[in-house]
């Protein structure tokens, strides 16, 4: 849970891997840009663990020292309403970043719940719904008590995580948080963040389904995005004019509800969209 307003990157940023950096400098270069999160990727895992425990731990008493707070987005080959086989596998792959976000304490694994297919979204929900809830009784189970499953809302029409979908899977499975990912829904809803009563509504639609905590403590995904008909197309950078959303509007309303959200830039140059986020929102808090 962020105690302020967090800020970094999803991934390793292009400017460490140029200082030839290992993931164990990570925390420590992140302080050094002033920013306080860090979003680890495990989007290739299968279904066991692609880092060692030994090194997860390493790295979550880095993170720790630096004040870095983590979270894990998980694989994404990840479908809870596919074929059976396939949910199995999902399963599977949700509890090996359950098991290794444990280890580096990150507090949440944010995935993609899944697509349509052919079904009904109605069937669609149902199903998701009941395999989430295996998941965090198996992650209970096995002890993992730190750690909650993030549902992302997404940005194609073909996927699964509209913000009521999301919102309604989150009040009905514990150990879950919703990840509002801004660009996702402004895409998926083809251009809805304009003004900031459009960033408004989704933080009180929030606060009245989940309560003020979950709103306060909220885990953001952000970055410009260009979309077509079918949603998302693809990632822009935040200087990048003509595409939206404007993280400026959304960091007035940060500031009025006086949220402590952790904001992944998603940005084509992560960090440095993650400074820049910073920057804009310290300033809207001062004013
Ligand atoms: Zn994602």
């Amino acid at each position: 849970m962020a105690d302020r307003p967090r800020f970094g990157p999803a991934g390793v940023p292009p400017t460490f891997r140029a200082l030839k950096a290992t993931l164990i400098d990570v925390p420590r270069l992140l302080r050094e840009e002033g920013l306080d999160a860090f979003e680890y990727q495990a989007v290739r895992w299968g279904e066991k663990p692609q880092i060692k425990k030994e090194d997860a731990e390493k790295f979550g008493l880095k993170a720790k020292e630096n004040d870095v707070l983590l979270s894990l987005h998980g694989s994404y080959f990840v479908n809870l309403c596919g074929d059976k086989e396939i949910m199995v596998a999902s399963k599977n792959r949700l509890i090996a970043c359950a098991t290794a976000s444990e280890w580096m304490n990150a507090q949440m694994v944010v995935f993609h719940v899944g697509f349509y297919g052919k079904k009904p979204p109605k069937q669609v929900f149902n199903d998701c719904l009941a395999a989430l809830k295996e998941v965090v009784g198996e992650m209970k189970a096995l002890g993992i008590k730190n750690v909650k499953l993030g549902p992302e809302t997404m940005g194609k029409l073909s996927q699964f995580g509209s913000l009521d979908e999301v919102l309604a899977l989150c009040e009905n499975v514990e150990q879950t948080q919703p990840v509002i990912d801004w660009a996702h829904l402004h895409a998926r809803d083809r251009g809805r963040f304009k003004t900031v009563e459009d960033f408004r509504k989704v933080l009180v639609e929030i606060e009245n389904r989940l309560g003020a905590e979950a709103v306060k403590n909220m885990h953001c995904h952000f970055t410009k995005v260009e979309f077509t008909e079918k949603g998302e197309k693809r990632h822009h950078i935040l200087d990048e004019m003509g595409y939206g959303p404007d993280f400026a509007v959304l960091a007035k309303v940060i500031a009025e509800f006086r949220l402590n959200p952790v904001i992944i830039s998603e940005s084509p140059i992560l960090d440095l969209d993650a400074i820049k986020m910073r920057d804009i929102l310290m300033k809207e808090i001062k004013a």
